[in-house]
């Protein structure tokens, strides 16, 4: 699997990623085993929250939980994964990046990970009401103190990066925007030019757009035109490198030039192995391109 590097090699990370957003519900034995099946298809990198979980019957922290019970069964498999997390969200405030809020989060997230620090610490969403230089003080305290490697944001703006930044010792490693062949703002907002500048990875969350990209499903807020003929040219370009629709969509993101990371979501085994596959596609430009013309329903000026 091919790995990537983040905050100056500080962590080398697999180019696709596994999001636990879905990972709930399992009783041990399943757990343990879709964390194994990760694992075999050369996945090294998991994406967590805390508010993982709220709403359901597990609750506020069951997704971290449940990956906390994997790493005390198995400790050996704490050390073979790089872990992130990401605090900040507390409904329903509904956010807090307040110095004592984050602090105390990132703690809680440890004890129910069963792990002392964290690979990658992310502030979930941005605060309007905590000042980017108290975000700061409390990203800073959790690095010296330990409790995470590296730092990075989730749905921050440039200029919200920017200006957290401004006030950190040390750099912001990763942006986590929502980006797919489907979502695709963060080439045209500024957050992958951003990830260029700085070196920051970009970490794209729902990059199947939450599964609508693998099963053609057209959501209300959809333009089913233009869905239905992205759909078409995934599935063009699907036959052409004798790939399936969700790696030519994976394709798209590992082809732009800065370190793109999809979060997968799935928790099939199958997939999360024909996910990883993809990273060896690197689509051409004409072919990049198509899908991106596909997506904005009309041809580059
Ligand atoms: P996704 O990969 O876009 O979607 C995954 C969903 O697609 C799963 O329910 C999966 O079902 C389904 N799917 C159906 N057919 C599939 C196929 N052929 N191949 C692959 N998947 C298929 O990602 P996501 O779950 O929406 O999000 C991924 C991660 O992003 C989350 O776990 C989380 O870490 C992160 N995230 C972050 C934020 C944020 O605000 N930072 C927000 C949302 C998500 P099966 O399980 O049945 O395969």
């Amino acid at each position: 699997m091919k790995r990537v590097t983040l905050g100056d090699g500080v962590l080398s990370v697999s180019a696709i990623a596994f999001g636990c957003w879905r990972f709930l519900g399992d009783e041990p034995p399943q757990a343990r085993a879709k964390i194994d099946a990760v694992g075999e298809a050369g996945l090294n990198f998991l994406d967590t929250a805390d508010i993982y979980g709220f709403g359901t019957p597990g609750g506020f922290g069951a997704a971290e939980t449940q990956l906390g019970a994997v790493f005390k069964d198995a400790p050996h498999l704490r050390d073979q994964f790089v872990v992130a997390t990401k605090g900040g969200v507390a409904l329903p405030k509904p956010y807090d990046a307040s110095f004592d809020y984050l602090v105390g989060a990132c703690e809680a997230s440890l004890k129910r990970l069963n792990t002392d620090y964290v690979d990658l610490y992310q502030v979930h969403r941005p605060d309007l009401l905590a000042s980017a230089e108290e975000t700061a003080r409390a990203l800073n305290h959790i690095l010296a103190s330990g409790k995470a490697k590296t730092i990075g944001v989730s749905n921050y703006t440039p200029a919200q990066f920017r200006a957290l930044q401004a006030h950190l010792d040390s750099p912001l490693v990763s942006h986590q925007p929502e980006f797919s062949a489907w979502e695709v703002a963060p080439l045209s907002n500024g957050i992958l030019d951003q990830c260029q500048e700085t070196g920051a990875a970009c970490l794209a969350w729902s990059p199947l757009a939450g599964g609508r990209l693998a099963t053609g499903e057209v959501s209300k807020t959809d333009d089913a035109e233009r869905f239905a003929a992205l759909i078409a040219t995934l599935d063009r370009l699907a036959d052409a490198y004798n790939a399936s629709r969700t790696q030519i969509a994976l394709a798209f993101l590992t082809t732009y030039p800065a370190k793109v990371i999809p979060i997968i979501g799935s928790q099939t085994p199958a997939r999360i192995q024909e996910a990883a596959s993809a990273v060896h596609i690197s689509l051409s430009r004409r072919d990049w391109y198509d899908i991106y013309e596909a997506r904005l329903g009309s041809k580059m000026p």
